[in-house]
């Protein structure tokens, strides 16, 4: 057990990596950042800041010498980093774990000798192939790059076969090919976090539904609006996978919901996530205090859920709705409405500014505050589009 008083450290110093800072200092840890961006948002909050690139051996030894547990944000860091810290201190979810989910074909391989349901896939190593695969699987199909692929980049859906034309440029090399999938019709996406700890306890939390737009989160609602008998299937499969993942720490399993009731996994993420980020609000336990538990060796908690909330990413130019006196305003008076701000400094289109997250018992009024914060921001996106 790492007690409070103590060293750690974390990989990725984005808004999960601020959350999970803030978590440990509150609780009286001492928490070094390493992200090569110096404006990376959790620097600011960080008791020492690393800004070297991930593979530099002075930084690693830096990173070294001020910690004595890791985690890390986001997947797609050098694998390589992160074995040679697990030789010097304990680093959850281990390298074998992150290695397994930077490939996706990698991934879904694991879930399909584990007999857990998947979307239909095939491995594409080089373009040539994919015409064959499509014919196998049948039209529609999503193609995706195997690896660093995230919030919709570097996946294409293929709807007739003569869109490959268009697509080939696009498709540039990608060593690790491409897996193609089913494109499926999915009645509803849901999540789950899920923890587990060194002795193989795990705890979950509730059900999430999510709706993306292009390819990206925009919206979670908890608890999924679904019969008890198939949300506890959900989360008897999320346990199910991290037992037989074998991994430490906290994962975020996502799924498709057929029309027909059936399962299939989509993908999972060793890390906290966004569709997670309501139990900051609305939980006993937020995912991130528990992303700390499971890294410290402290107790894990079933998590209870206080209320139905509602989760709504800032995108973009929509951060602009928390510059302006009136449009704060309308937010900061809407009971059981929280508000995040990343501290990004730099706008981009469609990317994650921050969040909103609401609450109330009153599942009506839940989803008219909804309807009200989403028109704040749209109108805020517009503006500044
Ligand atoms: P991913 O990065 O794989 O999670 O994909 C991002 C989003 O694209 C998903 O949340 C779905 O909305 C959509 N998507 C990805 N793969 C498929 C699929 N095989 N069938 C239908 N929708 C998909």
């Amino acid at each position: 057990m790492i007690p409070p008083g103590h060293k750690i450290g974390i990989l990725g110093g984005g808004q999960l990596g601020t959350f999970f800072t803030l978590a440990a200092k509150r609780q009286g840890y001492f928490v070094t950042v390493w992200d090569p961006d110096p404006e990376a948002p959790a620097h600011a909050w960080a008791d020492i800041r690393i800004t070297k690139a991930f593979d530099d051996p002075e930084a690693r030894s830096l990173f070294v010498s001020h910690c004595e547990a890791a985690t890390y944000e986001w997947e797609n860091l050098p694998v390589e980093t992160v074995a040679e810290l697990e030789s010097e201190m304990p680093v959850h979810p281990g390298s074998r774990v992150l290695s397994l989910f930077q490939n996706r074909i990698a991934e879904k391989n694991f879930l399909t000798e584990h007999r857990f349901p998947v979307t239909p896939y095939l491995h594409v190593h080089q373009i040539q192939e994919l015409e064959r695969a499509i014919q196998k699987l049948g039209l529609p199909v999503v193609c995706k790059t195997a690896t660093t692929g995230y919030d919709g980049h570097g996946q294409w859906r293929i709807e007739r076969l003569k869109d490959m034309a268009s697509l080939g440029p696009l498709l540039h090399d990608c060593a690790s090919g491409w897996i193609v999938e089913k494109w499926v019709p999915f009645a509803s996406e849901l999540s789950v976090v899920a923890v587990r700890n060194e002795v193989g306890n795990v705890v979950v939390y509730p059900v999430v539904e999510n709706r993306h737009e292009g390819a990206i989160l925009r919206q979670c609602r908890v608890p999924a609006e679904m019969e008890a008998g198939l949300a506890d299937k959900v989360s008897s499969l999320a346990e199910a996978v991290l037992t037989a993942l074998k991994g430490v720490g906290v994962f975020c399993i996502e799924f498709f919901l057929l029309k027909d009731g059936t399962l299939l996994i989509n993908e999972i993420a060793p890390r906290p996530h966004n569709s997670g980020h309501y139990s900051m609000d609305a939980c006993s336990v937020s995912q991130f205090e528990h992303q700390l538990r499971a890294l410290c060796g402290l107790p894990l908690l079933p998590p209870h859920l206080f209320s139905p909330a509602v989760m709504i990413n800032i995108l973009g130019a929509e951060i602009q709705a928390l510059a302006t006196g009136k449009s704060l305003n309308t937010l900061l008076e809407i009971e059981g409405c929280r508000v995040y701000h990343y501290r990004k400094n730099r706008i981009k289109r469609r990317r994650k500014m921050g969040h909103i997250t609401l609450m109330s018992a009153n599942r009506d009024q839940l989803l008219a505050k909804a309807d009200l914060v989403r028109s704040i921001l749209d109108r805020a996106g517009r503006r500044e589009a």
